[in-house]
């Protein structure tokens, strides 16, 4: 965090400095944007092939063949879910980072959930988003951030004299994945990544720049959708934070299930193909 009284005085110029105006670091323009009418017409007449139930403070993976549509909705009451995606192999993952860095810190209809290097490619497209008339609150705040990581038993162990918790998502993804691909817990481990916070409503502290979470506006019957662009594996964990209004990493919050449902279009949407790898050569200039 940034010091109240900073070490050092500022320049003469400070103000100038500071009054420089920003520039979009990644413009987006040049990318192709989905046409989410096509997509979306492709949901008439889809198939109900799959439905999972997530317990409160557990996980569960599920499959989405490239093409289907997945929905992960709200039922009983206001739940966070923390999502992992992989590819049909474990080394291709969602890349939070590079997906905040395109798209922004909060997603919604449109935007696209990337892979890590070298693919760096969409594996999944936001299809529909309820929550989409929240924007952006009086405090900063927005659902479905990728800023966050996923609560995990090691911060907690820091932050609170040496605490054991079992039920942080990131735990509840490693047990879920290593179930359901038959893996040892710690390999399991390993594949689990910073997630897509579906529903949690979170910003930075404009004072100090803190990463703060408040009560998700998310109710039952609300749904955030995706069309997979590759085969998909997805994991979903329901926070022990339940709405994340209060505190996470502990068994103190009221919460619910989460219903994840996998849809099989009625046809091919219009325009859509699979996804492909990402075309940097990969030389890196090592013969230069
Ligand atoms: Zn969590």
């Amino acid at each position: 965090m940034k010091p109240d009284r900073p070490d050092h005085s500022a320049p003469l110029d400070a103000a100038e400095r500071q009054a420089v105006l920003p520039v979009i670091c990644y413009p987006v323009d040049s990318l192709p944007r989905p046409d989410l009418q096509a997509l979306r017409a492709a949901r008439v007449g889809w198939t109900l092939t799959d439905r999972v139930l997530v317990p409160p403070r557990d996980a569960r993976c599920f499959v989405v063949p490239a093409g289907h549509f997945f929905r992960i909705t709200s039922i009983d009451g206001p739940q966070v879910g923390d999502l992992n995606l992989w590819s049909h192999d474990l080394s291709e993952r969602f890349y939070s980072g590079k997906t905040r860095a395109l798209h922004g810190t909060h997603l919604s209809s449109g935007d696209r959930l990337w892979s890590n290097f070298p693919t760096l490619r969409p594996l999944a497209t936001i299809t529909d988003d309820t929550l989409d008339w929240y924007g952006f609150d009086s405090f900063g705040g927005g659902v479905h951030d990728v800023i966050g990581t996923r609560c995990d038993p090691y911060t907690h162990n820091l932050l609170s004299d040496g605490g054991q918790y079992h039920h942080c998502c990131h735990s509840n993804l490693t047990r879920a994945l290593a179930r359901f691909r038959g893996l040892p817990l710690h390999e399991a481990e390993s594949h689990v990544h910073d997630v897509l916070n579906v529903f949690m409503c979170t910003g930075f502290a404009r004072d100090t720049g803190q990463y703060f979470m408040k009560a998700s506006p998310v109710r039952p019957g609300d749904y955030l959708e995706f069309l997979a662009d590759t085969d998909l594996l997805g994991g979903l964990s329901a926070c022990p934070g339940g709405d994340c209004g209060g505190e996470h990493s502990s068994d103190s919050a009221a919460c619910y299930p989460l219903l994840v449902e996998v849809f099989r279009p009625g046809t091919v949407p219009e325009g859509w193909a699979p996804s492909r790898a990402n075309r940097y050569d990969r030389g890196h200039g090592l013969t230069d």
